[in-house]
Order: structure tokens, then sequence, then C-alpha cells
């Protein structure tokens, strides 16, 4: 870019989360440059093939179940009104097998929670009608539950948007505070001033020294795009088990997701996917033997609750930096209802109905991180 741009607001990164936070702000007139460090939007974890829209099954009056359930109703609202098809948003219904030890004692005993959410206790011989294949155990249905894509999503927030300047391979190098506005500088030497940051490049944060402090973490996870088989094509719904699995699409099925710390290994590995495949099978035997076409590997970007970081960074209040970032293993559930609450952070607008899920996902516990200067 090479040049100096003035903005009213800098977005830094063009995943999930910087598409949702330019769009909401563009929404209420503000005029955005949106930087991407790579040649294409959602070229990260936003760029997995498919992407699960299915809130968290948990026990009554969990903050997280809280959280999720809003973010479920908030995406499932935006596509409902209009972004569906663009998004190839199919809304099967899921199903979340007891996978684990605290999903079996919800499905058995405590009362479940997503909300207002649809979900219904199910016995294994409705789930096995619902899906259309043999489930072993009770489970939870969730029928508005879905998948789509997240590289559409993002596309779909920012492009054709008048109101945001989408900067494609412009990496932001640095970041500093000047009397009552911030310099970006850009890795090609180009500069954009602006009085409002936010940043959503993931745990990619962490390279700017003004952020290098905030404790994320990347995940790696590989997922599969497996070729369906007769079995298989009976599939109706998603089954969520320690892993997940969707109904065919073009004869395929999405496989996912393999989810390993301290692994920075970015290609597709044969033991991961064959581990991928093998828990599917262990979860739904009467799928079995399919093949693996194509594998992908991306990284997740965690917390230490592994709730997101929404909000104005703290101890740099009136310096009007905020974050979007921390989505785990769930961005389309919080990245869209995130770009939501900082927009209405930096333009003054009550958070109303999301004043709970802004407490729950704030950018909080980061006050003894932050270095002194
Ligand atoms: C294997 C796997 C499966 C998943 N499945 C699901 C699912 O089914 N459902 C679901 O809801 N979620 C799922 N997720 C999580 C979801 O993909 C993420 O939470 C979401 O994509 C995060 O979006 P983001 O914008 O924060 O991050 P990203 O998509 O990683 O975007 C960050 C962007 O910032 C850019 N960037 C970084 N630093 C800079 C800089 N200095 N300057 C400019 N640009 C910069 C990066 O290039 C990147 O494009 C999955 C994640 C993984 C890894």
């Amino acid at each position: 870019m090479n040049g100096s741009v003035t903005s009213e607001a800098l977005v830094i990164g063009g995943g999930l989360a910087g598409a949702s936070t330019a769009y909401a702000l563009a929404s209420r007139g503000i005029s955005v440059t949106l930087c991407e460090s790579q040649g294409q939007l959602a070229p990260k974890a936003s760029g997995n093939e498919w992407g699960l829209l299915m809130p968290y099954v948990a026990t009554e009056n969990s903050a997280p179940g809280r959280l999720y359930a809003q973010g479920f109703r908030f995406t499932h609202t935006m596509f409902s009104s209009g972004m569906a098809q663009r998004v190839s948003y199919h809304e099967c219904g899921a199903i979340q097998l007891p996978s684990t030890k605290r999903l079996a004692r919800i499905v058995t005993e405590d009362t479940p929670c997503v909300g207002d959410v649809p979900m219904r206790r199910i016995s294994a011989d409705e789930g096995s009608a619902i899906s259309g294949v043999t489930l072993l155990n009770p489970s939870f249905h969730i029928p508005q539950a879905g998948y789509c894509k997240p590289a559409h999503v993002t596309e779909a927030l920012v492009e054709n948007n008048a109101r945001v300047s989408i900067k494609l391979a412009s990496r932001v190098i640095g970041l500093r505070w000047k009397i009552s506005s911030w310099t970006a500088t850009l890795q090609d030497g180009g500069t954009i001033s602006t009085p409002h940051v936010v940043l959503c490049g993931a745990y990619e944060i962490q390279s700017l020294p003004v952020a290098e402090w905030v404790p994320l973490e990347a995940i790696r996870g590989q997922t599969a795009q497996a070729i369906a088989n007769n079995s298989s094509l009976k599939l109706r719904t998603i089954i969520s088990y320690d892993g997940y699995v969707t109904p065919s699409e073009e004869s395929q099925h999405f496989v996912g997701a393999h989810y390993r710390h301290n692994d920075f290994n970015p290609e597709p590995d044969d033991t991961d996917t064959q581990e991928i495949m093998s828990r599917l099978y262990r979860a739904l035997p009467s799928i079995s033997g399919l093949s693996v076409r194509s594998s992908r590997v991306c990284f997740r970007t965690s917390t230490f609750d592994r709730l997101p970081y929404i909000g104005a960074l703290p101890l740099i209040e009136g310096r009007n930096l905020f974050i979007n970032a921390g989505h785990g293993s769930r961005g389309l559930l919080t990245a869209p209802l995130g770009g939501e609450i900082i927009a209405r952070h930096i333009t003054n607008d009550p958070l109303g109905e999301l004043e709970e899920a802004a407490r729950i996902a704030s950018a909080r516990r980061l006050e003894k991180k932050m270095p002194r200067r």
C-alpha cells in the first residue's frame, strides 16, 4: 500500500472476527480499514471447508452455556435474515452424543442449558430415526444447528460493503499511540492513522509489541474430507462426539477435528487423519471404511478458560484499543457476537441484551499481565 491513510477505525485480521467487527462498525456508519496479512480473506482458521453452527450443551446456569447460546442465536438470526444461501448454511440439525463424562451426566441427570435454543433429550432409537444412522446411546437433538462455509461468512460480511476498505497482503507490524490516535505501520512501509483499533488477528496479535503480553495459545487442528459410501449417505444430521461429522455434501463428509497443544506442524499428518477417522468409527460403527480425500491443518486461538476476549484492553482505556480474539473451536458462535459488542462499545450504544455476554467474554484477568510502562 505504501502511503499514509486516515481511517475512522482499523480492524487487524481478515477472518471471521475481523469481518464481523468491520461489518458491525460499518453498519453504524463508521468507515473501516480492514487489514489482512495474506492475499485473501479467511486464509487461516476461518478458511475451513465447513464449520458447525452448534450451541454448546452445558449444565444449567453455566456462563459458557449462556454466552454460546446467545452467540448461536445471534449468528442464526444473521443467517436467517438473508445470508443463509450465500454462506451455504445447511440447517440439518445436530445430534450431540454423550461423549464426555460431563455430557453423560447432563444426558442422564442434569438440566441442560442452551438458553432458549430448542433442544431435546432423545433415546438411542429416536436418535437413529432422526439421524438416519444407528446410534447406541441417548443423546441431544438440536434441530436449528447446521453447517456453513466460514470463508463465505467472512466474505459476505465485508465484500461490496461501501464503508469497508479491504487491504489484502497488508500485515500490520507496529502500533503507536500519539495524542488522540493510533498510527499503524504496515510491512510495506505504509501507515494508517485512526482513533480506533480492533485486534482480530487471533494468536498472531502477540507479534505486535502493543499486545505481545496478551495470553493466547495456538492449538493445532486437523480436519478431513471423506468420500461417502452407501451407509454414510444415510446420515441426515451432524453428529457430534469427541469429533464431528456432517451429512454428505457432493458425496463427501467433513470430519473433524484434531486438537493438539504445542504442535506447530502446518502440514496434515497421516496419524492424525487416522485418529480423526477412528473416533468417527467408534462413535458411529455403522459408518466405517470411508476413504479420506484431503486433510487440512489450521490453528485455533484459545485463552486460559477457553472463552474469547471481547472488549477494550485494560489499562489502555481512553486509547480505544479493542480485542475480538480467542474464539477457540466456536468462532461461528462468538466472533459475530463479538463484532457487535465492540461496535456498541465504540459508538457508545447501550449493550442492552448483550450486556451479560459482554461481561462473560470481557478482556478479563489481563491487568496483571499488562506490562508497566
Ligand atoms: C480444525 C478447526 C475446526 C473448527 N471448527 C469449527 C466449527 O465447526 N465451528 C465453529 O464455530 N468454529 C470452528 N473452529 C473455530 C473457528 O474456525 C475460529 O474460532 C475462527 O475461525 C476464528 O476466527 P478469527 O478471525 O479469530 O481467526 P482467523 O481466522 O485465524 O483470522 C485471523 C486473521 O488475522 C490475520 N492476521 C494476523 N495478524 C495480522 C497482522 N498483524 N496484520 C494483518 N493481518 C493479520 C491472519 O492472517 C488471519 O487471516 C474451528 C477451528 C479449527 C482450527
